[in-house]
């Protein structure tokens, strides 16, 4: 229709360049999430809030990286790491000093991580989690939630994931799902496989599925579980570390897990994962000289120098306004889609937001409800609408810098939502 046509004549480097990759990767990108019709826009530079396209346009960036760089692109702390790092050499392949600076300034914001390990991404990360929880317990079966996404690795790709992601792999046998927030229906699940559960990995809030934070007391449910059955409760952090506080979100919840795992804002939009928590646990490794971790660029002075300048910044950072800028532009945004003719729903937590359009109305938003009933169609829009906006977003919404906090009080980025919402 009519925003595609108009899209398409706006974005016409874009196209070009995208015709192009299309013949040099399976659907021309190597993340599939960043792919959506008609084409997705291919950028050129990135700073501040901004991105600047092919084509010359400037837009206003939510997703800011897989909502990684939370100091803003080209941050003081991304350039003091660089060039740290540079001076240093960029890649030791060593035991090196940065690591340990690194570890000490992770462990101050996060006391629980008495033992970890650095990689280089989530799907690392979770990868490798899961393979010490299985070790300790001597356990194999791995429980996850449906919708819940923890990276591109086979066990944790598998089970029911958001929509995006196809699962398969016959590890995925090993991997259960249960319904997220469903109380009743979890505890069942949970029962069944009390005896063979090795750990539970949760995302405290719901990135990929959907903006959903988990109700205290299901968190509560599954720390009991683990407790009465010898169970590990991991906490995926990718999205949730060093996004609402600076460390884990665990003290919002209530609730400890045994193990996390981290990525994207701890190293403040450099390549990083960590895994670790309990000690007796992350011992394993020694006592069983398990093969865990590994990894030709883990522990890198690059993702080491800007992590540890991050981190100082994160430090003295005003977590608490960037929070409740958050939830006001996301008040704003929930009294938008009441008068819309069509069905739209707001989720979040703090600086983190989706914009869900469903095929119906209801009264609850679930990721069950997300999964089932998105109409990806008319997402599809209006991520095409806000672009003719100058606005890039992902799920609809997507994650607030530091660097955005004016962007957010001002209307510009609210005009472009209630033009993109009327143009769809
Ligand atoms: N876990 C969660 C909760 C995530 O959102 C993601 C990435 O989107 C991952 C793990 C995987 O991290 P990475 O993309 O760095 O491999």
């Amino acid at each position: 229709g009519i925003i595609f046509d108009k899209y398409t004549a706006k974005f016409k480097k874009s196209k070009e360049l995208y015709e192009k990759s299309r013949t040099l990767f399976p659907n021309g990108v190597c993340h599939d999430i960043r792919n959506h019709p008609p084409f997705p826009v291919v950028t050129d530079r990135c700073e501040g809030i901004y991105m600047t396209d092919a084509d010359g346009h400037q837009l206003i960036d939510l997703w800011m990286g897989h909502y990684a760089n939370i100091l803003g692109h080209g941050s003081d702390a991304q350039k003091r790491g660089m060039e740290r790092a540079l001076a240093a050499g960029v890649h030791h392949g060593t035991l090196n000093r940065y690591q340990i600076e690194y570890a000490e300034l992770v462990q101050r914001a996060i006391p629980e991580l008495e033992s970890m390990r650095f990689c280089t991404s989530g799907t690392e990360a979770t990868m490798y989690v899961t393979r010490v929880a299985r070790a300790f317990t001597g356990r194999h079966v791995i429980i996850k939630a449906e919708g819940g996404w923890h990276g591109g690795n086979s066990v944790l790709s598998t089970g029911v994931v958001p929509p995006f992601a196809k699962s398969s792999g016959p590890e995925g046998q090993k991997t259960v799902a249960v319904p997220y927030n469903d109380i009743e229906k979890t505890a069942e699940i949970l029962r069944a496989h009390s005896e063979e559960t090795a750990a539970i990995i949760i995302e405290p809030m719901m990135g990929s599925g959907g903006g959903i934070t988990a109700a205290p007391e299901y968190l509560k449910l599954l720390r009991d579980f683990c407790d009465l059955t010898g169970t590990l409760l991991i906490f995926d952090e990718v999205i949730t570390g060093f996004r609402f506080r600076w460390g884990s979100i665990w003290p919002l919840l209530g609730v400890k897990p045994d193990l996390f795992t981290f990525g994207k804002a701890a190293a403040g939009g450099i390549h990083i994962g960590i895994y670790g928590g309990r000690r007796d646990v992350m011992d394993i490794i020694t006592k069983q000289k398990l093969f865990v971790g590994g990894g030709t660029y883990s522990a890198n002075p690059v993702a080491m120098c800007v992590g540890i300048e991050t981190l100082k910044d994160l430090e003295t950072a005003d977590y608490d306004k960037l929070n409740k800028a958050g939830e006001d532009f996301r008040q704003k945004l929930t009294a938008m889609t009441k008068d819309l003719p069509y069905p739209a729903y707001v989720t979040g937590f703090g600086s983190f937001f989706c914009v869900h359009f469903l095929d119906a109305r209801f009264e609850t938003i679930t990721p069950q409800v997300i999964m089932t009933h998105t109409d990806k169609d008319r997402e599809n829009l209006f991520k095409a609408a806000m672009l003719l906006n100058n606005v890039f977003t992902m799920h609809a919404g997507g994650a607030f810098s530091f660097m955005h906090l004016d962007e957010m009080t001002n209307s510009k980025l609210t005009e472009a939502y209630r033009k993109s919402f009327e143009m769809i």
